[in-house]
């Protein structure tokens, strides 16, 4: 083997926790995409353990893997088009949300009466009724069971944020015209990781949180980073030195040539690439080797990218490199990945390809 992302579950578990104390509210724990790239089922089962109560995903399929697996606790799929095999899902005891009168009304016509959560645009411009809402008032609600009204935050993790109150408004604003027609679903959820850790105004009597429970902070910039928010990244991102070999200063290295050697040094050669979710563009990341960083030169290719290790590294072809971790001992954190591509620890822990294992251990440096 040359690379696997360790997950540690016990983390997953503490996180939820300690998420699940700041409300005191029942916890939906984010599982799709793989649970943000840490594997669907055990993590799912890790987030149960540690108190949520809730599973969510996007995609229907997600869901149904799930109980394939056997997991047996209430699941919410939230993208879910008209035309979708509801039929299986109701089968399923899958809830679902319903952004349009197309597809309530064919969630209606099922023998099964379904459980859905009716989603309410209030300020993302994603999913959730809008232009349809009053249309949605004067809907017949009397062949499903309206189990959740929800929404969600376009900005929360940006606190003191005008959008987050008038999207706060909006909902508080459709939760009470339903009720006036009569629809009065037990459970309405908003909040999102940013403000399951930032807004107890908007928690309601759920929260819906991805990736907090795998230990990352939802925007370190404006929120502080997993340590200080009391998380612990799950997922540490290991690979084997293909190579270690000395090279003269004046090098070029990789594909264009896009860095060149400035003294003599020691490369290291990483057996993981894009396609393991590596970005192409990372400038500034690096490995943790030896007890200390090696930045990335040169371009990262498929399957491979190099590192300068500098001369006086000890490590030799075969060693193993962390590519990120919980940053507790000196190694790039997802964070830094993200930072260095231009883009967010969401992006970097989801993209990780499935070449490279999960496996369930502690982290070991
Ligand atoms: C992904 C998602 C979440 C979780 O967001 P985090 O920022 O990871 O907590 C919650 N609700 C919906 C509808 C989502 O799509």
């Amino acid at each position: 083997m040359r690379a696997e992302a360790r997950i540690d579950l016990n983390a997953v578990t503490k996180n939820i926790e300690h998420l699940k104390a700041i409300n005191g509210v029942e916890l939906l724990a984010v599982v799709k995409a793989d649970a943000y790239g840490h594997g669907l089922v055990r993590t799912a089962q890790a987030a149960l353990k540690g108190g949520a109560t809730w599973l969510g995903v996007a995609l229907l399929e997600e869901a149904l893997a799930l109980r394939d697996a056997g997991v047996s606790a209430p699941i919410l799929a939230w993208l879910v088009q008209p035309g979708s095999d509801f039929e299986k899902a109701v089968e399923k005891d899958i809830d679902l949300a319903v952004s349009s009168i197309a597809a309530l009304n064919e969630i209606s016509a099922l023998k099964k009466k379904a459980r859905i959560h009716i989603e309410v645009d209030t300020g993302m411009g994603r999913g959730g009724f809008l232009e349809e809402w009053d249309q949605l008032l004067s809907a017949d609600f009397s062949q499903v069971e309206v189990v959740g009204v929800f929404s969600h935050f376009a900005r929360a993790d940006e606190p003191g944020e005008q959008q987050n109150l008038t999207q706060l408004e909006n909902f508080k604003r459709a939760v009470a015209e339903l009720a006036a027609v009569g629809v009065n679903p037990p459970i309405k959820h908003l909040s999102n990781s940013a403000a399951t850790i930032k807004d107890a105004a908007s928690a309601f009597n759920m929260v819906r949180t991805g990736i907090a429970i795998y230990g990352l902070s939802p925007d370190f910039k404006t929120l502080g980073d997993s340590k200080s928010l009391g998380l612990k990244p799950a997922m540490q991102l290991r690979a084997a030195l293909y190579l270690v070999k000395v090279v003269p200063a004046g090098s070029p290295i990789g594909y264009g040539a896009s860095a060149v050697t400035k003294a003599d040094t020691k490369l290291g050669v990483v057996a993981m690439g894009y396609a393991d979710g590596i970005p192409r563009i990372a400038a500034g990341a690096g490995v943790f080797v030896g007890g200390k960083r090696a930045p990335i030169i040169g371009r990262v290719s498929m399957d491979q990218f190099v590192v300068d290790l500098g001369p006086d590294s000890k490590a030799k072809s075969g060693d193993w490199v962390v590519v990120f971790g919980d940053g507790g001992h000196g190694e790039y954190t997802a964070d830094d990945w993200g930072s260095a591509s231009q883009s967010i620890c969401y992006e970097i822990t989801t993209r990780i390809g499935p070449r490279v294992p999960r496996i369930y251990e502690p982290h070991v440096y």
